[in-house]
């Protein structure tokens, strides 16, 4: 404990919450908005500010770089390897092409990323919050820059509280030029997934975009520069529910980020300038430090809160002034609750992986990720949707035959034609008449072809004499052969006829 901290401590920047009003609900003159007070992060160096550098750097390449990946489908298909076409109804991600009425996909994807994050938060905290989530990323990316042009937290405050000077004018100029130039680059990146990359980047650069284009362009570049380059952290702690409730998914094994007041009360000056043979302070030397890096202003030493975003930047700079004092390290810490209180009790302590909450989690996400697998490995080439005629719901005919009709749809799901036979099942001595093609029964086959990536409409008619049927109503199969892979599916409808007499 022989040396101060780098950064002198400093006064809070008010006496007031960060988030919170003065005084409490009784007083009728209380404002319940807040004023917003500026929170001026700290650098830091450490093992977390590097996991954040890792994370961001391989996010912001996969944002930034996915849209020029190149995918060759065949010819009149798009070669972008992840889009989403609007106007051809398509979503493409690498070899799979999902259309959209396999919608419920993306049901499930979104299913295993909430359960994920579920379980991610029940074993880690806010590991998400703190490390991925795109506002964290964005908001690092925009404190850098920052930092590089304005300098560190107390010449920032310096500058800030200063009158406007030409040093000041040229940084500040200069520092929001960056902070638009990256949301441009994240708007136009944005807009890339839905656009072929190449194509629309070409027609924005060039003034020939269509009006849509311009317009989302500026709206993805203006929530950017604003969600990160002002909203900050006022984002997390106000506007995202999240925070809200992952209390839920907390229990005493959770790893959070975690103050060991234990070890660190009663906080104070370094024992080493404690009177003589007192040793009455704890490890904390109330250096403030762990407060200034945090990127939502908070201390973690008032216990867990809704503000921290687990991000592990307090434990790298109180890591940084405990080997100065030459006290042990991890005086805040990723621990659990239960970890916490066996240390102050001097107990073992261990980290509880399987618990029940962990291990249901697992496996919801395992059966929906079955499932995902199973309908994906066996997913349908051919969609059928067969419309039965409800006016008239049948024909009598002049040789006393009954007659129903039906609208008759193939979808293609294949980029080449398809052929199939149609024919019928389940009513005796039916004659299937598909407009256009002729007549015939199963054996009598009649060819329908439907053209690569398109839905074939066609107009059935079944007849059938009225002695087979048994009531007014009977089952009625239609049999599809597809005539290229051999398979023939079975669809349901139903035959009406006038009834027994
Ligand atoms: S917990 Fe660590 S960083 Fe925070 S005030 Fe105490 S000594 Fe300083
Ligand atoms: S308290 Fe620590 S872990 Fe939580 S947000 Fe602040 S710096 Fe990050």
């Amino acid at each position: 404990m022989n040396e101060t901290p780098e950064t002198p401590p400093s006064a809070p920047e008010s006496t007031t919450s960060a988030h919170g009003a003065k005084g409490g609900m009784s007083d009728s003159k209380t404002s319940l908005y807040a004023k917003h007070v500026k929170i001026y992060p700290q650098w830091v160096r450490g093992m977390f500010r590097n996991i954040k550098w890792t994370v961001l750097g391989a996010l912001l390449s996969l944002y930034y770089l996915i849209p020029w990946l190149r995918w060759d489908r065949g010819a009149g298909t798009p070669d972008q390897a992840v889009l989403v076409d609007m106007t051809g109804r398509r979503l493409y991600f690498f070899w799979i092409e999902i259309w959209p009425q396999e919608i419920y996909y993306l049901t499930g994807i979104l299913i295993i990323g909430a359960i994920g994050l579920f379980m991610v938060t029940a074993l880690a905290g806010r590991v998400w919050c703190g490390f991925t989530c795109p506002q964290t990323v964005w908001t690092d990316l925009f404190l850098f820059v920052e930092h590089l042009i304005e300098g560190d937290r107390n010449k920032r405050k310096k500058l800030d509280a200063g009158p406007l000077t030409l040093n000041k004018a040229v940084r500040k100029i200069l520092k929001h030029s960056v902070w638009v130039l990256i949301s441009a680059l994240t708007g136009g990146a944005w807009i890339m997934y839905y656009v072929d990359a190449p194509t629309v980047t070409m027609d924005i650069l060039t003034g020939q975009a269509s009006t849509t284009v311009y317009g989302f362009f500026a709206l993805f570049t203006g929530t950017t520069y604003l969600l990160a380059g002002w909203a900050r952290e006022q984002l997390c702690v106000y506007m995202c529910p999240w925070p809200r409730f992952q209390g839920a998914m907390f229990d005493v094994d959770s790893l959070v980020v975690t103050y060991e007041g234990w070890r660190g009360e009663p906080r104070g000056k370094p024992k080493s300038k404690a009177p003589e043979g007192v040793d009455s302070k704890g490890d904390c030397i109330d250096c403030e430090l762990c407060r200034h890096v945090c990127p939502t202003g908070i201390d973690i030493r008032d216990g867990l809160q809704l503000g921290c975003i687990g991000c592990g930047l307090c434990i790298d700079v109180c890591n940084q002034v405990m080997d100065r004092i030459g006290s042990p390290r991890q005086l805040i810490r990723y621990d659990s609750i239960s970890n916490q209180a066996s240390r102050e009790t001097g107990k073992e302590v261990g980290f509880k992986f399987l618990r029940p909450r962990i291990l249901i989690y697992a496996a919801i996400l395992a059966v929906v990720i079955g499932i995902m697998a199973f309908t994906m490995g066996t997913r349908k080439t051919t969609e059928i949707n067969i419309q039965r005629d409800r006016s008239p719901l049948f024909v009598t005919l002049s040789d006393g035959s009954v007659r129903n009709g039906y609208t008759f749809k193939i979808l293609n799901m294949v980029r080449e034609d398809r052929s199939f036979v149609l024919g019928t099942q389940g009513v005796e001595g039916a004659i299937i008449n598909i407009v256009g093609k002729g007549a015939g029964n199963w054996k009598a086959a009649i060819d329908v072809t439907v053209k690569p990536d398109n839905v074939g409409t066609f107009r059935v008619y079944v007849r059938a004499p009225a002695f087979g049927l048994d009531g007014r109503s009977q089952e009625l199969n239609f049999e599809l052969l597809d005539t290229v892979s051999g398979k023939t599916t079975l669809h349901e409808s139903i035959f009406y006829g006038p009834g027994n007499k």
